[in-house]
């Protein structure tokens, strides 16, 4: 599903180039559910971010379900329609409702009508547990709340990955188990994800691979059971004291 291979990114900084992902490739399989970990500054929303070319890879390759997305010519909406996002910051629009915040995309990017939008929408209100909520605005619902609304405005895009960037981080912790919930329900349906978190339980029971990523590079990676039993790599090792 995805095949990121070499990918290397630069910043300029005032303080001179600063790489930040050095030759970084992963491959993931449909329905996989790979959760990245790592230090702060590691380089994990750099290369979720190259991922849906909200960040332009400087070199390398990027394919996603067959779409090799660092193609200039590959458009960039149709990349962001098939690929995801959930940040941290849920980031809806406050001047709308929350069934319009679903709908919106659909209308304008897939060109879908909005009978049924509004109808798709609904649904998935309903799979986050959110039916109740249509006509509400953003700024009337808790954190854990908007953040499945954030989830549910993805999947209307019927996108072929997730990526998901330290989604419950801004969540007060009694939120917490709600947002991860919806996100185990989505890797048991099958969706395809690729999941920044420091929520070590979600990734030893939902991860199909866990990642280890320090200084712009993939260090370690392993299925949880031996990753988290048996890591191999010192950095590894040393990071998982500190966080366990
Ligand atoms: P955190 O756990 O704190 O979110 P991270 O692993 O997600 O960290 P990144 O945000 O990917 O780390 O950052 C990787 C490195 O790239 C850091 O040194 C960061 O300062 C730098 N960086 C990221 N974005 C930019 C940017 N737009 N301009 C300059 N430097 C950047
Ligand atoms: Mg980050």
């Amino acid at each position: 599903m995805i095949t990121a291979k070499n990918i290397h990114k630069y910043f300029e900084t005032p303080s001179g180039t600063l790489h930040a992902l050095k030759d970084v490739s992963l491959t993931v399989k449909p329905a996989e559910v790979v959760v990245v970990i790592g230090p702060s500054g590691s380089g994990k929303s750099t290369f979720l971010r190259c991922l849906n070319r909200l960040e332009y890879a400087d070199a390398g390759s990027i394919v996603i379900d067959g779409v090799n997305i660092l193609d200039p010519k590959c458009a960039i909406n149709a990349v962001r329609a098939e690929v995801g996002m959930v940040f941290q910051s849920f980031n809806l629009f406050p001047h709308i409702t929350v069934l319009e915040n679903i709908t919106m995309a659909q209308i304008s990017v897939r060109k879908t009508r909005k009978a049924e939008a509004d109808k798709i929408s609904m649904e998935l209100l309903e799979k986050v547990g959110l039916s109740q909520k249509a006509a509400a605005y953003p700024d009337q619902l808790s954190g854990g709340q908007q953040q499945r609304v954030a989830i549910a405005r993805s999947l209307a895009m019927s996108p072929k990955v997730l990526l998901f960037d330290e989604p419950t981080s801004a969540l007060d912790p009694e939120m917490v188990g709600e947002v991860l919930d919806v996100m185990q329900d989505l890797a048991k349906e099958g969706m395809t994800m690729v999941v920044v978190t420091h929520e070590m339980g979600f990734a030893r029971e939902v991860a199909d691979r866990v990642v280890f990523m320090d200084d712009g590079q993939i260090q370690e990676e392993g299925k949880p059971e031996h990753f988290f039993t048996n890591p191999q790599n010192e950095r590894t090792k040393l990071f998982l004291k500190q966080i366990l």
